[in-house]
């Protein structure tokens, strides 16, 4: 069985971040999408926020798993049983960054492939900074994030 792991801050997860991880689901046995976190840096919305989000909008795709985990991805692949991470990709930007990223994470642990899947062109411009970026005017986030996310922030500001 191949286990992907799709990591990431996912502070919020939006519909990009979505549509890859259904995509990922089809095409691997498992898809673990997997929270990254340093204590020491607090993102916007709390590590087991994101997780209850997350699974809130992946609850219908039985070979999704949530979780989260402090330190180095490719750690945390080896103790799943990973051999795949799963990225996005939206611009060349993403992939300047990807490419030096997947080298690094080969470099420390070869058995492990970066797949990465291109977004649809609807989902191109959406990112988690536009969508805080968005929320924090009060700006409409409808259309950029699930709807149970939606909900969530529109409650919290
Ligand atoms: P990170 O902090 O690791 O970049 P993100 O949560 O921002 O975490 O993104 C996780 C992954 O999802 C990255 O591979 C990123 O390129 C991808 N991604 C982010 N937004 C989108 C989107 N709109 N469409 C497709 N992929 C996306």
């Amino acid at each position: 069985m191949t286990i992907a792991i799709y990591p990431g801050s996912f502070d919020p997860i939006t519909n990009g971040h979505i549509d890859i991880l259904k995509s990922g689901a089809e095409i691997f046995e498992k898809v673990i999408i997997a929270v990254c976190y340093n204590a020491n840096k607090q993102g916007f919305l709390p590590i087991d926020v994101r997780t209850k989000l997350i699974k809130e909008c992946t609850k219908n795709i039985p070979n999704i798993e949530v979780d989260s985990f402090e330190g180095l991805t490719v750690e945390y692949a080896k103790k799943r049983g990973a051999t795949v991470l799963l990225r996005g990709l939206r611009t060349s930007f993403d992939f300047e960054y990807e490419m030096q990223l997947s080298q690094t994470n080969h470099a420390l642990f070869s058995d492990i492939k970066t797949v990465f899947l291109i977004t649809k062109p609807e989902f191109n411009y959406i990112s988690s900074s536009c969508v805080r970026e968005i929320l924090l005017n009060k700006g409409d986030i409808r259309g950029f994030v699930p709807d149970a996310v939606c909900e969530y922030l529109n409650k919290m500001v």
